[in-house]
Parts: C-alpha cells; structure tokens; sequence
C-alpha cells in the first residue's frame, strides 16, 4: 500500500489520495491536523483546547477500558495512569476557568473534541 504526501506534510492513502479511506484501511486525520498547525494552515490551539481535548481523550480511554465487568487486570495500570492523568487535567482546566469568557471557550473546545471523535467514531464502524 502506498501513501502520498503533499507540500504541507499531509498523508493520504496513494490510490484514493484520502485521508481516511475505508478501502486501504488508512486514517491521516490526526497527523495531517498536526501538519496543518505545523504549516501555520490552522491556529495553534490554546491551551485551554489542548486541555479540553486531552480531557476528551482520557475520558474515551477510560469508558473504553471500564467494560460490562469493570477494568480487565491487564488493562488496570493503564487504566489508573488515565485516571491520575485525567485529575490533573481537571485540575488544571479548573484553575485556567475562573472567568466566565474561558469558561465559554472551554465549552466550545469541549464540543468540538467530542464532536471530532464521535465522527471518527462513526467513520471506523462503517
Ligand atoms: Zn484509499
């Protein structure tokens, strides 16, 4: 399988020229997100949206490991790993929203992250 490349740094499968293409099995979104801020193409998120989406993160990670009969033993350190990570997290975003404006921000940012991977979501069960 080959994968292309453009100027700016971006993947994408070689055949389709993609970015996340069901036929090669191939998803660039994250990376070519990266690329994209790299190249000064998208806004360098603040910190807050760095935040709300590590929160989003941790969070999947944690409901993903958290199955029908709770955390399976050889998942337990990575689960408490996302636990600790996700207080410190939580920590932060607390201090960083007194004001009402960074609260509005953090809101908007945590919409987006989960809306962004509620469609890679969608996208990986097709
Ligand atoms: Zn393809």
């Amino acid at each position: 399988m080959t994968i292309a490349s453009d100027a700016v740094g971006r993947n994408f499968c070689g055949p389709h020229k993609k970015d996340m293409c069901h036929i090669c099995g191939m998803d660039f979104r994250m990376t070519n997100e990266l690329a994209e801020i790299r190249a000064g193409l998208r806004p360098e998120p603040t910190k807050l949206q760095k935040l709300a989406e590590e929160r989003t993160i941790l969070q999947r990670g944690i409901s993903f490991m958290r199955g029908p009969a709770g955390v399976p033993p050889v998942m337990k350190a990575n689960y408490d790993f996302h636990v600790q990570q996700l207080a410190k997290v939580e920590k932060e975003i607390e201090e960083l929203t007194k004001a009402e404006s960074d609260r509005k921000e953090l809101e908007e940012a945590t919409a987006k992250s989960r809306a962004k991977y509620a469609s890679q979501d969608a996208d990986t069960r097709r």
